[in-house]
């Protein structure tokens, strides 16, 4: 049993031993192992159960999450039919475990026991949590009931599995062949040195255009050629879907319908009118009306905005002889605008930001906010030649560590994510496991034995990750259940993420991320004041895109009625009669490759980005006026809002930062769509 890898007890997961056909013992292992705990505890009256006697269980949790991580991870970034096999056949085994330990009565009896103990601030918290979850699982209903409760939520973890398997299928279904370069005219070198890579890895000449995201990203940015804006915006925005050029393969629209439907009928069995009711019970916000009244709130004052700068958009096209303006020319037109107004290009700007500079300017800021330094690592296994391996180090201790996997390539989802690897724990007996974290991007690979070169939105994406990364690595807490992002609500979880965006437009940051390929030199002031006089530019129709996503997310749980199902399409629909000021072409099916709901955390969460983006931008604001590098607040937040995890609630993290409570007008602000004084 110790030769298979994913039981090895180690710090870093050997990757270069781990196969598929490892998983099914070592999770069957280590549930066995789990259960026997269980069984230990069950003996025993509940009341007699003491903080630590449940340190044994806690650590099989934690060895069958250090097994379970590197399997989902490869799921993710080296798919293929052995490990989707794999992760498919573990999936079931996995949430009957998680609902098993959730609907334990004698579990649930232990945690309320030690309610009545004296426990210290961080032990009430997690034992007020775990109450929460125990009731969220199902613990206190009727037999029947919960068994069917562990069926819907098999049921909801395979079919969200399967909705990403296929929007990733129908991402690498779809490509393009052209050979006469001419069609490709706009395009950066960068992105047809990828086209003609792509087209080389297929036998093809000339160039392959595929819906690999940063290759969407270009050509709807850059290609003159408005025939293929369209026909890439076509196959893109109708992936795994019943539209398009591979209509109704990998479709997932009755998987979404299949999902609402359990979502509700699980929230009704816990008692909740819906499931928008349900995800509240363990998020910050209050309640499905205070989400959103915060929402239609932002929708009133930013959309006068967003529709003023279409209507400028709109105009620019039309002098360009555009005067239909397309879905699949909004990037086109706002990127040629943005050009001529600040005289700046995302792809001008990549021989600025080579990934090495890059890295050494992350690492130098987040030095002088946090005190802590960086260091390579090379004697560890990876599951790609591109993926990188660091420490951080803390008054010279090794605090934690993290891989970067930062390329797009194919059999790999789109995308960029932060994912736990190893969680910080410090057990009783004094054994400590750092954090790990997986950052995973999906930017331009490096050519020509050039290093990558970035741009600056895929600097700005990797600072978010990193953000979420440091509040995964940088907690102090040595309790499993709230070290890191555990514990915390996860409408505050993109707070660390957002705030570490804002050193990206900021002087003495830019001029530390970036050094010039050539020439060595750091970005100019001329070019860094353009980019901050570019921050904003279009900021309303982002936002007011945001929103739409946020409102459809949360009004396709909050409305559902199981007698008679709304299509989402309809749904999405109404939500852009109130809000959208561009309005997409009818096959449109963006709702089926929305990950983020279907197959990820965010199912009526997605206005969390919004919320949690009041918080970074007002934490932000104590930087703007202490200064950028100030030591004192570096640490302060450091010491409140990333070391703290899941232990406090995060109103009371951010009131001990700020000094006050967060102000919706900070992101209005800070987004340039209300003045400072108005
Ligand atoms: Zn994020």
């Amino acid at each position: 049993m110790t030769s298979n890898p994913l039981l090895k007890d180690a710090q870093w997961p050997p990757f270069d031993a781990i196969r598929p056909s490892h998983v099914a013992e070592a999770i069957d292992h280590c549930l066995a192992r789990g259960r026997q705990e269980i069984q230990r505890l069950m003996a025993q009256a509940p009341e007699k159960i003491q903080w630590l006697d449940l340190e044994g269980f806690k650590r099989e949790d934690e060895r069958l999450h250090n097994a379970w991580s590197p399997v989902s991870h490869l799921h993710s970034v080296a798919d293929s039919e052995a490990w989707r096999g794999a992760y498919n056949a573990a999936l079931p085994k996995l949430s009957d475990y998680a609902t098993e330990i959730g609907q334990n009565k004698h579990l649930y009896a232990i945690y309320q026991a030690l309610h009545q103990q004296p426990l210290d601030q961080i032990q009430r918290k997690i034992v007020e949590d775990a109450l929460r979850d125990f009731r969220l699982a199902g613990v206190s209903l009727p037999e029947a009931q919960k068994n069917r409760f562990k069926t819907l939520a098999r049921e909801l973890s395979e079919l969200g599995s399967k909705f990403g398997q296929n929007v990733l299928d129908a991402t690498m279904a779809w490509h393009h062949h052209i050979t006469d370069k001419r069609l490709l005219a706009g395009l950066p070198e960068n992105t047809l040195a990828q086209l003609a890579q792509q087209a080389k890895s297929r036998g093809l000449d000339g160039y392959v255009v595929t819906l690999d995201q940063p290759i969407y990203v270009s050509v709807m940015t850059y290609a003159d050629n408005r025939d293929l804006r369209q026909t890439l915006y076509h196959a893109y925005t109708t992936r795994a879907s019943d539209q398009g050029p591979n209509a109704g393969q990998f479709d997932n629209t009755p998987l979404l319908m299949q999902i609402l439907k359990l979502r509700h009928e699980k929230a009704n069995l816990l008692g909740f009118p819906n499931y928008a009711e349900l995800s509240l019970a363990s998020k910050m916000a209050e309640s499905t009306q205070q989400v959103f009244d915060f929402l239609y709130e932002l929708v009133a004052k930013v959309r006068p905005k967003a529709q003023s700068e279409l209507e400028e958009l709109k105009a620019f096209a039309a002098e360009h002889g555009v005067t239909d303006l397309q879905a699949w020319d909004v990037s086109y037109f706002s990127n040629k605008l943005k050009q001529l107004r600040y005289d700046i290009d995302q792809e001008a700007l990549r021989p600025w930001f080579p990934l090495p500079a890059v890295l050494d300017g992350l690492f130098e800021i987040c030095h002088r906010l946090y005190g802590i330094n960086f260091r390579r690592k090379n004697n560890v296994a990876v599951w790609h030649p591109d993926v990188e391996v660091y420490e951080i180090l803390d008054d010279g201790e090794v605090i934690a560590g993290f891989y970067l996997d930062l390329y797009a390539r194919p059999h790999k989802r789109d995308g960029a994510w932060m994912d736990e690897c190893r969680n910080r724990v410090r057990w009783s007996d004094g054994t400590t496991q750092i954090p790990v974290a997986y950052l995973t991007c999906n930017f331009n690979p490096p050519i020509n034995g050039q290093p990558a070169l970035l741009t600056h939105d895929d600097v700005v994406c990797l600072f978010h990750e990193f953000g979420h990364g440091l509040h995964h690595m940088l907690t102090e807490m040595d309790m499993p259940e709230v070290s890191g992002i555990r514990g915390v609500p996860w409408d505050a979880v993109e707070l660390p993420s957002q705030f570490h965006e804002n050193f990206c437009y900021q002087a003495e940051g830019l001029r530390l991320v970036s050094r010039h390929i050539e020439s060595g030199q750091p970005l100019p002031d001329t070019i860094i004041e353009k980019i901050i006089a570019a921050k904003n530019f279009h900021a309303a129709l982002a936002m007011i895109r945001q929103l739409e996503f946020g409102l459809f997310d949360f009004h396709l749980h909050a409305d559902y009625d199981p007698s008679r199902p709304k299509d989402p399409q309809a749904v999405l629909d109404e939500v852009r009669d109130k809000v959208a000021v561009i309005k997409p072409p009818k096959y449109n099916r963006f709702q089926n490759s929305f990950s983020h709901i279907f197959a990820g955390g965010y199912a009526a969460g997605y206005y969390s980005y919004l919320w949690a983006e009041v918080l970074s931008a007002d934490a932000f604001s104590k930087f703007e006026e202490n200064g950028l590098f100030h030591p004192q607040t570096g640490r302060a937040f450091r010491k409140t809002i990333l070391a703290k995890g899941g232990s406090e609630d995060p109103l009371s993290l951010f009131r001990q930062f700020r000094g006050r409570d967060p102000q919706i007008d900070a992101l209005l602000r800070h987004t340039g769509i209300i003045q400072c004084n108005g």
